[in-house]
C-alpha cells in the first residue's frame, strides 16, 4: 500500500461522494451520507484517546462504524470520513481502534486521514468560499476560516491542516492558528459552539433492524466487542 497524494485522496473522495449521490463540492451532512451508503453507525462513549472503529462482513455487504461520542462533533465527522476510507479503499482492512494524535501513523491511518480531509473539505469548495483578495495575499482572515469551518462542520484543527496541505497557508500560520482559543473566538464571532462539544451519545443511524438495536441496547458496547459485532453482522 502506498501513501495517497492529496490529489489521489481528492479523486477517491469524489467517487465516494458520487456513490452516495452527492456532488463534488457540496458540504456533506455525515448522517445523511452514511444512510445513503447503507452503513450502520453507532455513537458510544469510548476511551479518551479513541476516535472510532469500523468493521464489515466478509462479503463487504454489511458495514459498521462506531464513533466515540466523547469527542467533539467536529472531530466525530472527521473520524467518520476516516472510517469510510477503511471500509471502501483500504487494501487490507483490519479491525482496529483509531486513535487521536497518534505518532508515527502507519500508511493506512495516514491515508484514512488524508481521505477524510478531502471528503469533508473539497478543494473547489474551499477556493470558492475564500475571497479573491485573501487568496492573492495568502492571508486568510479569521472570519473566512470560521465560515469555512462551520460550512464543512469540521474541527478548526482539521480545517487549518487541510489548508496547509493545499498550500493555502504557511507552516508558521498553521502553528499560529493551532494555538488559538478557537471556542472563545467562535463565540465572539457569533457562532454556535456545538461543533466543539461532545454529543450524539447512544445514537444509532441506519436500518439493520430491531435485532441489532436490541443487542446494542442490552449491551454497553466497549472496545472489546469487535468479535461480537462482527458475528452479529455476519449472522444478519
Ligand atoms: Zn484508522
Amino acid at each position: 500500500m502506498n501513501k495517497l497524494s492529496i490529489t489521489q485522496a481528492e479523486e477517491l473522495s469524489y467517487k465516494l461522494r458520487n456513490m452516495a449521490g452527492f456532488s463534488d463540492k457540496e458540504p456533506i451532512n455525515m448522517k445523511t451520507f452514511i444512510m445513503k451508503l447503507g452503513i450502520l453507525l453507532l455513537y458510544k462513549p469510548m476511551g479518551s484517546n479513541s476516535c472510532g472503529m469500523s468493521l464489515m462482513s466478509a462479503d463487504r455487504q454489511y458495514k459498521f462504524i462506531l464513533i466515540n461520542s466523547k469527542n467533539s462533533k467536529g472531530r466525530q465527522h472527521f473520524t467518520i470520513g476516516h472510517e469510510l476510507y477503511h471500509l471502501y479503499y483500504d487494501e487490507k482492512p483490519e479491525p482496529h481502534v483509531c486513535k487521536l494524535y497518534e505518532q508515527n501513523k502507519n500508511i493506512s491511518e495516514y491515508n484514512a486521514d488524508i481521505f477524510s480531509s478531502a471528503l469533508l473539505m473539497p478543494q473547489k469548495s474551499i477556493i470558492e468560499n475564500i475571497p479573491d483578495t485573501e487568496i492573492i495575499k495568502k492571508d486568510i482572515s479569521m472570519a473566512t476560516l470560521l465560515k469555512l469551518q462551520h460550512l464543512f462542520s469540521v474541527s478548526f484543527q482539521a480545517l487549518v491542516i487541510r489548508l496547509k496541505h493545499l498550500k493555502m497557508i504557511t507552516e508558521n500560520q498553521l502553528q499560529q492558528f493551532l494555538g488559538l482559543p478557537i471556542t472563545d473566538i467562535a463565540k465572539e464571532y457569533g457562532y454556535n459552539t456545538s461543533l466543539y462539544k461532545r454529543g450524539n451519545e447512544n445514537l444509532m443511524i441506519g436500518n439493520f433492524g430491531e435485532k441489532a438495536k436490541i443487542l446494542f441496547d442490552k449491551e454497553k458496547i466497549s472496545e472489546g466487542h469487535y468479535t461480537e459485532l462482527l458475528n452479529m453482522i455476519n449472522n444478519e
